[in-house]
C-alpha cells in the first residue's frame, strides 16, 4: 500500500462518524457497487474498496491505528489490515446470495445475529511496526521505546468478557458441547445431522452478564509503550518479534506477536556494506605527498589514519574493526577510507612562488612531468 488511502472519503463519512453512521454508509455503498448489482467496469474495484475501509472503520483498533497513523502512514498495520481477505467472505456469502449481515458481523465484530454460524475464536492479531534508525544504533545496539496503540487484556474481567467468574455459564442449550445433534428418520434410513449450537455459537459457554468495561470482548484498546533493544549489527529488514506484544485475542486466546521490521536510514558520510563502512576522506595534496597522520571520522568518534609519503589519490586503507558487529558472531568489520588528494583553488603569491619553484625543481629531476 503505497498511497494513503482516505477511508472516510471512500465511505462518504466525516472522521468522527459513529458506528452506526459507517455501518449505514457502508451498507448503503455495498449494495450500489457490489458487482451482481452494478455491471459497470470499475464497480469491483470500487465494492474492494468499501470493504477495505468498512474493515478498518469498522474495527475499533484497527480505525484508532488507521487515524494515528494512516494506511500508509508511517507503517503501522495492524495483523489482516492490510491483507484483508476479500475473496474470504465472498465464498462465506455463497458467492451470488449476498448475504450482508454476515459481513456486517465480520467487520463490527456485531452482536451475532441470525446467522447461528460457529465463529471460532481468534488469537489476537500479530502487528507490525517499521522503526527507522541511525547507522550508529545499528552499529552498537540502542533501546527505543515506542508508542503502540492495541487491543489488551480487560483487567477488569481478565479478559472473560463476563461481570463476574458466576456470569459465564454452560450452555443448557448443547450441554456445553458447541454442537446440537438431531437424528432424523427417513426412508434411506436414520440419518444424524450435527450443527453449530445457536445459543452459545459454538462455544459451549456464553456469559450472562457482559463485563462493562469491555462489552464482553476480554479486551480494551489502549496505548501501551514498549522497550525495543535493538541488537548490534542490525542490518536493514532485521525482525525484532516481541511475542505476546501484539493485541490481546478474543476470551481466554492468547495475544498476537508484535514485529518490529528494522529500517536502517542511509548515513551522511558512511556508506555500509554489509559490515564494513566506507568513508573517503579529502587530504591536501602536500600531506599526501609528505605522508603523516590524519584525522578521519568513524562511528564512534574520530581516529587517526597514518598514511605513508606519496600516497595517491583513490588510495584505499582499511581500518580494522572499526566498523560493524555482525549480528550472528563476533567478528567486526572494517572501515575502508579512500583517500581523495584536494588540489588547493586559491593560492597567495608566496605559495604560487613555492610551487613554481617546486615544479622547476621537479622538472630538472625527472625531465618531464607526465
Ligand atoms: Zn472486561
Ligand atoms: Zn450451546
Amino acid at each position: 500500500m503505497v498511497k494513503d488511502k482516505d477511508y472516510y472519503k471512500i465511505l462518504g463519512v466525516g472522521k468522527n462518524a459513529s458506528k452506526e453512521e459507517i455501518k449505514s454508509a457502508y451498507k448503503k455503498l455495498a449494495k450500489q457497487y457490489h458487482p451482481d448489482l452494478n455491471k459497470s467496469p470499475d464497480a469491483a474495484e470500487k465494492f474492494k474498496e468499501i470493504n477495505e475501509a468498512a474493515a478498518v472503520l469498522g474495527d475499533d483498533s484497527k480505525r484508532s491505528q488507521y487515524d494515528q497513523f494512516g494506511a500508509a502512514g508511517p507503517q503501522f498495520q495492524g495483523g489482516g489490515f492490510s491483507g484483508f481477505d476479500f475473496s474470504d467472505f465472498m465464498s462465506e456469502s455463497g458467492g451470488f446470495g449476498f448475504d450482508f449481515d454476515s459481513i456486517f458481523e465480520n467487520f463490527f465484530g456485531g452482536g451475532g445475529r441470525g446467522s447461528g454460524r460457529a465463529r471460532r475464536r481468534q488469537r489476537g492479531s500479530d502487528l507490525r511496526y517499521d522503526m527507522e534508525i541511525e547507522l550508529e544504533d545499528a552499529a552498537f545496539g540502542a533501546t527505543k521505546t515506542i508508542s503502540i496503540p492495541r487491543m489488551e487484556e480487560c483487567e477488569k474481567c481478565q479478559g472473560t468478557g463476563a461481570e463476574s467468574k458466576s456470569d459465564v455459564v454452560t450452555c443448557d442449550e448443547c450441554g456445553g458441547r458447541g454442537v446440537s445433534t438431531r437424528t432424523q428418520r427417513t426412508p434411506f434410513g436414520m440419518f444424524q445431522t450435527t450443527t453449530t449450537c445457536r445459543k452459545c455459537r459454538g462455544q459451549g459457554k456464553y456469559i450472562k452478564n457482559e463485563c462493562p468495561e469491555c462489552d464482553g470482548r476480554g479486551a480494551v484498546q489502549r496505548t501501551r509503550k514498549i522497550e525495543v533493544k535493538i541488537p548490534a549489527g542490525a542490518v536493514d529488514g532485521t525482525n525484532l518479534r516481541i511475542q505476546g506484544g501484539g493485541e490481546a485475542g478474543e476470551r481466554e486466546t492468547s495475544s498476537g506477536d508484535l514485529y518490529i521490521v528494522i529500517h536502517v536510514k542511509p548515513h551522511e558520510i558512511f556508506e555500509r556494506h554489509g559490515n564494513d563502512i566506507y568513508i573517503k576522506a579529502h587530504v591536501p595534496f602536500a600531506a599526501a605527498a609528505l605522508g603523516g597522520e590524519i584525522e578521519v571520522p568513524t562511528l564512534k568518534g574520530k581516529a587517526s589514519l597514518k598514511i605513508p609519503e606519496g600516497t595517491q589519490s583513490n588510495t584505499v586503507f582499511r581500518m580494522r574493526h572499526q566498523g560493524i558487529p555482525d549480528l550472528h558472531s563476533h567478528h567486526v568489520g572494517d572501515e575502508n577510507v579512500e583517500v581523495i588528494i584536494s588540489v588547493p583553488e586559491k593560492l597567495t603569491k608566496k605559495q604560487k612562488k613555492l610551487l613554481e619553484d617546486f615544479e622547476k625543481e621537479n622538472k630538472e629531476k625527472k625531465g618531464m612531468f607526465w
